[in-house]
């Protein structure tokens, strides 16, 4: 954002409201006096909360923050996560209970893991990690796809306090190197491949290329999954010859509150990733808590399904960590939403009753392109909450979302978090919150965060600014992996004493939090602060519009000019080239946000340039609308897509 402007203009009026269904209301886990509770006394508040663990150890000090930010959470408690996201339960009884109904992409390839074969599965594999040499503090890269031997993998290094780093499995052999390398890895935990759209996708001969481009790796373990043929290396061990014959009996250790849990690197978006470090008893607290509050998780009877990758802090948060310890019954899936056909998740919703939903604004995008009439074909009727993360949602594809998947009836909880936060920090509650329709509304009990303009000063209802974090909260990061410098620099320099998240927002009339995209991509329009997110929002709500990307280029009369690409929606395809239709939807913007949005230039393209987890990568896109020669591509999920929007090119207006 400029030096200038202080403030974001806030464009886009909403108005539309979902108050929540009131049998929920009636029977949510968390109602509205859960905000004065936390409140009037937020360590308190949290305290309780840690109280939904076990711990082996009480804890002295809820939070020591003597030498910020260094934050320590519960400090001198000590805990073991694995034991209560498995073993507690199975104690208690609930053994016999699904913790993952897994669902493979080729068709009829299921697994079912109660409690007790979790337990089983992660003794097994923690053995057989000691048996390899990996001891309490080491470093375990793991490079997998979604399959139930991942959730064990990441278990099994917490049972026995060895910090995992889960490298998405999309990834290079390069990234996937510097990663391990980062963390100085012992052991990197991988299988032969995985199953991508209709066929198995090797993953091995990436490691192999990693781990003989480092020195520090000293196995490799290879889960069998497709059954590929692949190299064999001195340092390989395959996953059946040693896990299979552990003892499934393993005593779990108590670690410390704050003993490293898992290393993650950041999805970059905007630039190198960075990797974050949680750690053990405030993660595991405010990811227990989120997960009961806002998706009103029963874990007697609802189905949950998080349909993110495990490789995103999404998956590590709200597949692994944060359902186990809570008990709940979920589905994992190990593939693509279009295979064999665009309506496999919808099928996964029917075929499992699932009635807690939580996806990416990106996959309802697409979903809407496809068209309303594929999830119409399946029985949704078991959702009763939908969640969303990753992006901020449109208000039109809130909208579709919980009219076709949800029936009109469901909350939609937009969550607003980082792989940094380890934790949902805003969001609204599905039993309390009359839902606005792009809106992530506020801060969770216990979490306090603002909007400010650049003097730190709080903005007014109704303005815009940059969002931030006014206190520590439990699962917080701890630094970047070995470099304490760029922790305090990143996130604690550019406001004295304030979190900054590196994202724009605004308040409403009422107070309510919207999020606006990267304070990076804000564009800078004759003298206005325009967030990406609003125009973009304007142009998904005209009905032949399925995505729309935004970003400024520098134009000599305005400063930054608005260009945006957009992808038409399903049939609308043929008829939507040419003037009229990017006259209608300059035209569009602008009624709907005013003159001052209208974009100079409108560009219609396939593809939008995505990182691997599916957000939008505004930066290459800046480099075509300034004619520039297209910067680094390697975190794109499909690198191609930047041809294919330059081919498009000389259509542009
Ligand atoms: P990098 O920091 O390396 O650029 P990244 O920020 O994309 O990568 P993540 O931690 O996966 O990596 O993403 C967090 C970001 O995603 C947030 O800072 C925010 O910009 C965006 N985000 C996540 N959820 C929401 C949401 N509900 N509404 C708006 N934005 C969201
Ligand atoms: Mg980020």
């Amino acid at each position: 954002m400029s030096q200038s402007q202080e403030t974001l203009s806030n464009l886009l009026q909403e108005t539309r409201r979902f108050d929540p269904p009131a049998e929920l209301a009636e029977a949510a886990n968390v109602k509205a006096d859960a905000y004065d509770e936390a409140a009037a006394d937020r360590l308190g508040f949290w305290e309780r909360q840690a109280d939904r663990l076990t711990w082996a150890k009480r804890w002295d000090t809820v939070l020591d923050w003597n030498n910020p930010p260094f934050a320590k959470w519960f400090v001198g408690g000590e805990l073991n996560v694995a034991y209560n996201c498995v073993d507690r339960h199975v104690e208690a009884g609930k053994g016999a209970k699904v913790a993952f109904h897994w669902e493979g992409e080729p068709e009829g390839d299921t697994r079912t893991l109660t409690y007790a074969d979790l337990q089983r599965e992660v003794n097994k594999a923690a053995n057989a990690l000691l048996e390899l040499g990996v001891r309490k503090g080491d470093r375990v890269a793991i490079y997998m796809p979604m399959i139930p031997e991942l959730p064990v993998a990441m278990l099994a290094c917490a049972r026995i306090g060895a910090t995992h780093s889960v490298v998405f499995g999309g990834f290079s052999a390069d990234a996937l190197k510097t990663r391990i390398e980062d963390a100085q890895a012992k052991i990197v935990i991988t299988a032969d491949g995985g199953y991508r759209r209709g066929k198995a996708s090797a993953l091995k001969p990436t490691v192999d290329e990693a781990a003989a481009a480092v020195d520090c790796v000293e196995h490799v373990l290879v889960v069998r999954r497709t059954g590929e043929e692949v190299a064999e290396h001195e340092r390989d061990v395959w996953w059946h010859d040693i896990v299979d014959r552990q003892s499934d009996e393993h005593t779990a250790e108590p670690h410390d509150a704050e003993h490293p849990l898992y290393i993650l690197y950041t999805s970059g978006t905007t630039g190198k990733p960075k990797g974050i470090l949680h750690t053990t008893g405030g993660y595991l607290t405010q990811v227990a808590y989120t997960h009961h509050a806002v998706f009103d998780l029963k874990p007697e009877t609802d189905v949950y399904w998080c349909s993110a990758d495990i490789g995103w802090v999404t998956g590590h948060s709200y597949i692994v960590y944060g359902p186990l310890a809570n008990g709940a019954t979920s589905v994992m899936y190990e593939g693509t939403p279009d295979t064999p056909h665009r309506g496999r998740w919808w099928e996964i919703i029917q075929k499992y009753k699932v009635s807690i939903f939580y996806t990416a604004p990106t996959a309802i995008r697409t979903f809407m392109k496809w068209g309303d009439d594929i999830p119409a074909r399946f029985d949704l009727s078991s959702l009763r909450v939908l969640g969303s993360v990753g992006e901020p949602i449109n208000p039109e594809a809130y909208v579709w979302y919980r009219e076709h998947i949800g029936a009109s009836k469901t909350p939609v909880v937009d969550t607003w978090w980082q792989t940094e936060t380890g934790a949902v920090m805003i969001s609204p509650l599905p039993g309390v919150t009359a839902g606005k329709p792009g809106a992530a509304m506020k801060p969770l009990p216990g979490i306090v965060a603002d909007v400010v303009d650049d003097q730190a000063q709080g903005v007014p209802n109704g303005g815009g600014g940059f969002l931030v974090v006014k206190e520590p909260w439990p699962s917080m990061l701890r630094t970047i992996w070995g470099d304490d410098e760029r922790y305090v620099k990143t996130y604690w320099s550019r406001f004295e004493g304030l979190y900054f998240a590196g994202d724009g927002a605004k308040k409403d009339d009422d107070g309510d939090l919207w999020l606006l995209g990267r304070v990076d991509d804000v564009m800078l329009v004759s003298g206005h602060n325009i967030s990406t997110t609003e125009v973009e929002s304007a142009l998904v709500s005209h009905p032949k519009v399925a995505e729309a990307a935004v970003v400024g280029a520098t134009d000599p009369v305005t400063g930054q000019a608005i260009v945006a690409f957009v992808i038409p929606r399903g049939s609308a395809g043929e008829e939507v080239e040419g003037e009229e239709f990017i006259k209608e939807l300059r035209d569009h913007v602008s009624k709907t946000l005013g003159p001052i949005a209208k974009p100079r230039q409108i560009m219609i393209v396939p593809e939008l340039p995505k990182t691997r987890s599916g957000k939008i990568m505004r930066r290459l896109l800046r480099d075509v609308a300034e004619n520039r020669s297209i910067g680094d591509v390697t975190t794109l999920a499909d690198s191609t897509v930047m041809d294919l929007i330059s081919e498009k090119l000389p259509s542009a207006k």
